[in-house]
C-alpha cells in the first residue's frame, strides 16, 4: 500500500479525542465547545415545522435555501452595514467547518502561503495541507492577562508567495477580540500587499468586551474578503450544520464550486429554522452575551482560585488558562490525567500551535456549560 504522508490522517482532533475520555470516565467535560443544553424552543419549533410540511427534506438549492440567504444578507446589513445581494454573494454551507475548507480549497494552490494566528482552530492546517498550500503562524502572544497580535510579526511573515491571511476574531482558543485598530491595520497590509483575506467570525454574538467589527467593512476590504459564520454558536445548535460565506460574488461562486463536491447541499429544513432565528429579537442575541459573560466569569474565577493563570477572554465561550503556577508544563499530559486526577476534562492548546513549545503550558477550558455544572467542575478543580 502507499505510504500514508498526510498529516491529518489516522489522527482524531483532540476535540473527539477529549470528549470520548469524558465518556469513558464520567468526568465533566469542558473540553469540546459544544452546549450542554438547546437553543431557543421557538427555533426547535421552526426545524420541526420544516420537516412537517416538507421543506428542505429533499436536495435544497445549493447556495442555500432564498428564505436564508435573506436573512444572513439582512443580519450584515443591519448589525454592520454590509450589504449583499442575497442571490450572488451569500452561501450556505454544513457548518463554518465546510466553508473553511471549501474557502481555502478554492482559494489556495500549491506551495501558496497562508498566514494564520496562531494558536489556531484545529480544521485550519488540515485544511490548508488538503489544498496544498504552506502555513505560515503569527503567533499571539499572553501578556498583562490577555493574548496580543503583534502587527510587525504579521507584516514580516508577508511574502511574495502569501496569498491569503485567515483571520479568527473573536478567537477561539484565546478569546482574544481583534481591536478596530488591529483590523485597520490588517486591512492596510492585506490591500498593500492584496491579499485575500478568509475571516472566521464564529463568534460574532459572544463578545463581552469591546466590540466585533468585521474586517470585510473596512476600505478596499469588501471585494477581498471572504466572511465565515455558523448557527452552531450563536443559537446553540451545533449538530445542525448550519454555517455561512459571504463576500463579493467571484469569491463566492469559487467557494460555491468547490462546496458543490464537498457536500452539495446539507441541514435542508434547519436552514428554514435558521432563517427565522436570524431574525429573533435583540433581547435573544442580548440574553445569550449575558448568560455566557456570567458563565466566563465564574469559571474563570473558579480556575483563578484554583491556582491557574487565567486569561480572561473577550469574546468565545473557551478560557485559556497557564498551568505552569500549579507546578505543571505540559498540557497534554496535564489534560490526559485531569480526568482521573479530579473529574474534569479540558483541551492542550498545544494542538493549536506549530511552535509546540510555545503552547505546551496553556490549557483551554470550554464554559458554554450549565451553572451548575461550572460549580461543580470549578469545586473539583480546586482539589488540585
Ligand atoms: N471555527 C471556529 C473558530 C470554531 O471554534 C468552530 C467550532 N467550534 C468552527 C469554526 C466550526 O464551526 P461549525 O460547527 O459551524 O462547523
Ligand atoms: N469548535 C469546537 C471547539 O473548539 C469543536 C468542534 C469540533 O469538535 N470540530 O471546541
Amino acid at each position: 500500500m502507499a505510504a500514508m504522508t498526510k498529516e491529518w490522517l489516522g489522527g482524531t482532533t483532540i476535540f473527539a479525542e477529549m470528549s470520548a475520555l469524558a465518556v469513558r470516565t464520567g468526568a465533566i467535560n469542558l473540553g469540546q465547545g459544544f452546549p450542554d443544553t438547546d437553543g431557543p424552543e421557538e427555533v426547535r419549533e421552526a426545524a420541526v415545522r420544516a420537516l412537517r410540511e416538507g421543506k428542505g427534506n429533499q436536495y435544497p438549492p445549493g447556495p442555500g435555501v432564498p428564505e436564508l440567504r435573506t436573512a444572513i444578507a439582512e443580519h450584515q446589513l443591519k448589525r454592520y452595514g454590509l450589504a449583499h445581494d442575497p442571490d450572488t454573494e451569500v452561501l450556505v454551507t454544513a457548518g463554518a467547518t465546510e466553508a473553511i475548507a471549501a474557502a481555502l480549497l478554492a482559494l489556495v494552490g500549491t506551495g501558496d502561503e497562508v498566514i494564520a494566528l496562531e494558536p489556531y482552530y484545529d480544521s485550519y492546517a488540515a485544511c490548508i495541507g488538503m489544498a496544498g498550500g504552506t502555513r505560515v503562524p503569527v503567533t499571539l502572544h499572553p501578556r498583562d492577562g490577555a493574548y496580543h497580535l503583534d502587527l510587525d510579526e504579521l507584516r514580516d511573515a508577508v511574502t511574495d508567495r502569501t496569498r491569503l491571511i485567515l483571520l479568527n476574531t473573536p478567537h477561539n482558543p484565546t478569546g482574544t477580540v481583534l481591536t478596530r485598530e488591529e483590523l485597520a491595520a490588517v486591512a492596510e497590509l492585506a490591500v498593500e500587499r492584496d491579499l485575500l483575506v478568509v475571516t472566521d467570525e464564529v463568534y460574532e454574538h459572544l463578545v463581552f468586551e469591546g466590540e466585533h467589527v468585521p474586517i470585510a467593512s473596512f476600505p478596499g476590504m469588501r471585494e477581498r474578503t471572504l466572511t465565515i459564520s455558523s448557527a452552531g454558536k450563536t443559537f446553540s445548535f451545533t449538530g445542525w450544520k448550519v454555517g455561512w460565506v459571504t463576500g463579493a460574488p467571484e469569491l463566492v461562486t469559487a467557494v460555491r464550486s468547490a462546496k458543490q463536491f464537498l457536500t452539495y447541499v446539507a441541514s435542508g429544513p434547519f436552514q428554514y429554522a435558521i432563517a427565522e432565528a436570524l431574525r429573533l429579537p435583540e433581547s435573544y442575541f442580548e440574553g445569550l452575551r449575558a448568560d455566557l459573560r456570567a458563565k466566563r466569569d465564574l469559571l474563570s474565577a473558579g480556575l483563578a482560585a484554583a491556582g491557574f493563570e487565567v486569561y480572561r477572554p473577550a469574546g468565545t465561550y473557551f478560557v485559556t488558562t497557564d498551568i505552569r503556577p500549579l507546578g505543571e508544563s505540559d498540557g497534554f499530559a496535564f489534560c490526559r490525567a485531569l480526568p482521573e486526577r479530579c473529574g474534569v476534562v479540558a483541551v492542550p492548546n498545544a494542538v493549536f500551535y506549530d511552535h509546540q513549545k510555545q503552547g505546551a503550558p496553556f490549557v483551554r477550558f470550554a464554559f458554554c456549560k450549565r451553572e451548575d455544572v461550572l460549580r461543580e467542575a470549578t469545586f473539583r478543580l480546586r482539589s488540585l
